[in-house]
């Protein structure tokens, strides 16, 4: 941290300043400069609060050097984080897709989804037994019963399972079913939640809360590797609220580089809840490869029309078999596979 003294800051004042910082177990640095004292603070500055030291008196300003994530920084971990899952490398050189419908409704539906998504080059399935509704009225999910379909799903057709846990009491039923755990945009901050999956040792998509800045979703994933260091976290950028309402959500497509650049946990566009429409599905993600997305989470339902949840943004399957090759080669022109 750099402490930037008042112009005219007493000599007493500094002193003040450094007894402060050492009696924190810290060490001062101080340079003095024709105008200015500015004094940086050796350590890890990460428990420390900056509006603190401006309370001092001859303080003007207290700044952070640190990212205040430590574990998910680039500066921790130069090279990408490579997560394996059923044949398939997330963080890779390759996109990554997980496909499914928003909630599993019935064994017949996720059967007809599953084969259809396989039949398109996919490993990874994805469908919610737990749904987090806006409304409590709305379908919340089979439950156990979902995750019971689940397994005989993967077991019959042979993919990896994504699925939403909602509780961190859900925590140990849930993993013995999923092959990665989902946790909601609503459950971003969920504390308790972040440190059960982290202790469950399971992959975590952790999707970005709709109003949570990139910095907020880099210290969710923190409290998830400070569980376990390595813990395999996979980050969802799946659309924030703005002011624009002609879609859902807005999908932050700058995200992507920007996360890039900061950490080096994989990052996954999820374009369906990001758009709320699955006219628009394809557009936003072709953009997100484009922009360099590791993955895509799409949401593809048999017959949306009847679907429980999210039919308005589901791709049938075979707009999704075509979306697939168009994505291949955007993938190509920013030198990826699909
Ligand atoms: C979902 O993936 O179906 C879902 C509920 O996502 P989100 O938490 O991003 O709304
Ligand atoms: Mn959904």
């Amino acid at each position: 941290m750099i402490i930037v003294m008042k112009m005219g800051a007493t000599q007493e004042e500094i002193e003040s300043v450094i007894t402060s910082i050492e009696a924190m177990g810290f060490a001062a640095h101080v340079s003095s400069g024709k105008e200015r004292t500015i004094i940086g603070i050796i350590g890890n500055e990460r428990p420390l609060t900056p509006d603190n030291f401006e309370l001092l008196p001859g303080v003007e300003r207290a700044m952070r050097v640190l990212h205040p994530f430590r574990l998910a920084s680039r500066d921790f971990k130069p090279e990408n984080t490579v997560i394996p899952l059923n044949g398939e490398k997330i963080g890779g050189h390759k996109v990554v897709l997980m496909a499914g419908p928003c909630a599993v409704e019935s064994r017949e539906q996720m059967r007809e989804v599953a084969y259809a998504v396989k039949e398109a080059g996919v490993k990874i399935l994805r469908g919610g037994a737990f749904k987090p509704r806006t409304s409590p009225y709305s379908f919340q999910g089979l439950g156990e019963k979902g995750l019971e379909i689940l397994a005989e799903i993967k077991q019959e057709v042979g993919l990896a399972i994504v699925t939403e846990v909602m509780a961190p009491e859900q925590v140990p039923l849930v993993s013995r079913y999923a092959d990665v755990l989902q946790i909601g945009t609503r459950n971003m901050q969920n504390y308790a939640l972040l440190h059960a999956v982290g202790a469950s040792g399971k992959p975590v998509i952790l999707k970005r809360g709709m109003m949570a800045t990139l910095e907020e979703l880099l210290l969710s994933a923190e409290y998830i590797l400070l569980t376990q260091s390595n813990a395999p976290v996979i980050l969802c950028e799946r659309g924030i609220r703005t002011y624009e309402d002609s879609t859902r959500y807005t999908l932050d497509i700058n995200a992507v580089p920007v996360l890039k650049e900061l950490t080096h946990l994989p990052i996954v566009v999820d374009p369906s809840h990001g758009t709320g429409r699955w006219q628009l599905v394809g557009a936003a993600a072709r953009a997100a490869v484009a922009a360099g997305a590791d993955g895509l989470l799409i949401e593809v339902h048999p017959w949306p029309e009847r679907a429980l949840s999210d039919g308005a943004q589901s791709l049938k399957p075979d707009k999704f078999a075509r979306l697939v090759v168009e994505l291949r080669r955007v993938a190509e022109a920013v030198d990826r596979s699909l």
